[in-house]
């Protein structure tokens, strides 16, 4: 079921939205050559306690996982690119990182994620982080009320598809509220003018994903890593947002 927020919902989930930014941002400047995935995931736990805030990720357990994720944050590397379990692992120079944090503030949860490349960057590693981040802002731009939910997956397909890369839609961006999933799902492709009337108050978080080779996952032995099948680089771009009458506003903007 979909439920659609009041303006003055959408204004009681700021917080989250700012809180979730906040993490990201400083994930973004913690990561770095030398730095153990096991701080990154600690420095999110520490803001998480001094905010106040509920993590998402560490009782989360869904039918397909083995146990509770037992972390806050998904720290995924190179060939891993969604759901990667924080373990002990050393970033190295030209690793590409992949955050995704969700939390609950106020009772109200936010969802974001981003990628970097720490140390000496491969071009084809910005490049592929640059397209989700495009994929991201095109898709965004076409959440109007107005439209429908495929022009969102559309904007997303047409930006990754233009740079060469495949789509995957196993995984996509999901409805957020009180809990970080919930209807409607947001396909990373789809067609143009199909699918749900985008009505203000829905609340959903976008988010493209895109593997360099491939479109092919395989899951780790820890039963949540996900990486690509063929060993190329993956990177994620995510925002949660909300429909307004006016347009979208990003409410994890950084
Ligand atoms: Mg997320």
């Amino acid at each position: 079921m979909i439920e659609y927020r009041s303006p003055a919902e959408i204004e009681q989930m700021r917080p989250a939205g700012r809180f979730v930014a906040s993490v990201l941002t400083a994930l973004e400047q913690k990561a770095a050559v030398g730095v153990n995935l096991l701080d990154l995931d600690a420095l999110a736990h520490q803001m998480i306690r001094d905010a106040g805030a509920t993590s998402c990720y560490i009782d989360y357990h869904p039918s397909f996982g083995a146990s509770p994720f037992g972390k806050v944050l998904c720290t995924s590397v190179n060939d891993a690119v969604l759901h990667g379990l924080p373990h002990d692992y050393v970033l190295a120079d030209g690793d590409l990182l992949s955050v995704d944090f969700a939390a609950s503030l106020n009772g109200w949860v936010s969802d974001s994620a981003l990628s970097v490349v720490v140390g000496t960057a491969r071009p084809e590693d910005l490049t592929l982080i640059e397209t989700t981040q495009v994929a991201l802002a095109a898709a965004i731009e076409a959440a109007q009320p107005g439209a429908r939910l495929g022009d969102i997956s559309f904007a997303i397909a047409r930006v990754a598809t233009k740079a060469g890369y495949k789509i995957n839609t196993d995984f996509g961006g999901h409805g957020v509220g009180r809990t970080m999933h919930g209807d409607p799902h947001v396909p990373n492709n789809g067609r143009r003018g199909r699918g749900l009337p985008l009505k203000p108050g829905l609340v959903i978080a976008i988010e493209p994903w895109f593997l360099q080779g491939t479109d092919k996952i395989v899951t780790d032995p820890d039963g949540w890593t996900l990486r690509s099948r063929d060993g190329s680089r993956g990177a994620h771009s995510e925002h949660t947002i909300a429909l307004t009458a006016d347009g979208p506003l990003v409410l994890t903007a950084r």
